[in-house]
């Protein structure tokens, strides 16, 4: 079957539950079931009948990556690396788990992800206590440790090959320290992961995708972050793929929106850093008034109350993260 041909129109229904979307060049989005619908995506890249899957989703996530891979007509012997752009859960949560179905796969790290995949229990233990145990069971089910003979290290020199396409890594700090950015020639496109922001579908309006910078624990920094967001302006790819959600082609326009909001939101939170209790909740106001009005700008369709809906859980996290770095910077100061 030549699945770059599939039209997903023609999909089967229980196709159309996994959110399976082809792109050009062999590029394709699934939903993880993370969450909530169009939230969390997983990419695949398919040539010449070699696969690889960009970020796993959570454990949950691997039995809607093997139906996919199902779908395309391929197996999961198919499967040649399991790419991941950093080892936050709801993106490499499942990939242990995926792993141990995928016999020819290595899993593709940052050098820094790498012991936390080897061995899951202190990043599990984390999540346990900022989550609850109870909760992290429910929303990520665990992790399955990968032998190391199975990990390779992104390192910016790494270059792999899938079919007949070269796939290149970037360090990609400022979301996270053991993010990279996955350079896919094949379509000249960047996966991202969460370092060029998040845009949901549900955002987008007659002037195109709204962008915004996820800063969640607790490893934001501005500084790195606008060097990260510049490094993928200045290559001009075609596309670039994010997490949350998928493909964005205005990738100018967004990562100029995105250099403006790394400032805007060091410069609220460092408004605030002198307060006590208060701290968080002016943190999360002054949040909430700069998306809610650049959103309005932007001309969005919904309401203050759906956007309150959509966004309270980005909210919630970036007010975190913007507190963990507060605390950062007076730590070092
Ligand atoms: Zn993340």
């Amino acid at each position: 079957m030549n699945v770059s041909a599939t039209n997903p129109s023609q999909a089967s229904s229980k196709t159309a539950g996994l959110g399976l979307r082809s792109y050009e060049n062999g590029v394709w989005s699934l939903d993880s079931g993370y969450f909530r619908d169009s939230f969390d995506a997983v990419h695949l890249i398919e040539d010449r009948g070699e696969l690889a899957v960009v970020d796993a989703g959570t454990q949950f996530s691997v039995p809607r990556i093997l139906q996919a891979i199902q779908e395309l007509g391929l197996t999961p012997d198919d499967v040649r690396y399991i790419l991941l752009t950093h080892v936050h859960l709801d993106h490499a949560g499942g990939a242990g788990l995926l792993a141990s179905h995928c016999n020819q796969a290595q899993v593709v790290v940052h050098p820094r992800g790498v012991r936390h995949l080897v061995n899951p229990s202190k990043l599990w233990q984390a999540v346990c206590q900022v989550y609850t145990q109870d909760v992290a069971e429910r929303d990520y089910g665990g992790m399955v440790p990968i032998d190391p003979s199975h990990i390779i290290e992104a390192t910016e020199t790494l270059s792999l090959k899938l079919g007949s396409r070269q796939i290149n890594f970037w360090d990609a700090p400022g979301h996270a320290l053991h993010h990279v950015f996955i350079l896919d020639e094949g379509s000249n496109a960047i996966f991202t992961g969460d370092t060029f922001g998040i845009s949901y579908r549900e955002l987008d309006s007659p002037q195109g995708a709204f962008t915004f910078v996820t800063s969640s624990p607790s490893q934001f920094d501005p500084q790195t972050h606008k060097a990260s967001v510049m490094r993928v302006m200045q290559a001009k790819p075609k596309a670039v793929y994010l997490t949350h959600y998928s493909e964005l082609r205005q990738v100018q326009a967004a990562g100029e929106a995105l250099l403006q909001q790394i400032d805007s939101y060091a410069a609220l939170a460092s408004r605030h850093g002198h307060r006590g209790q208060g701290r968080a909740q002016a943190i999360a106001a002054d949040l909430e008034d700069l998306l809610f009005d650049q959103l309005k700008a932007h001309g969005s369709l919904l309401s203050q109350k759906e956007l309150k809906t959509l966004l309270a859980l980005d909210l919630r996290l970036n007010t975190d993260g913007l507190i963990c770095w507060l605390d950062r910077i007076k730590a070092n100061s």
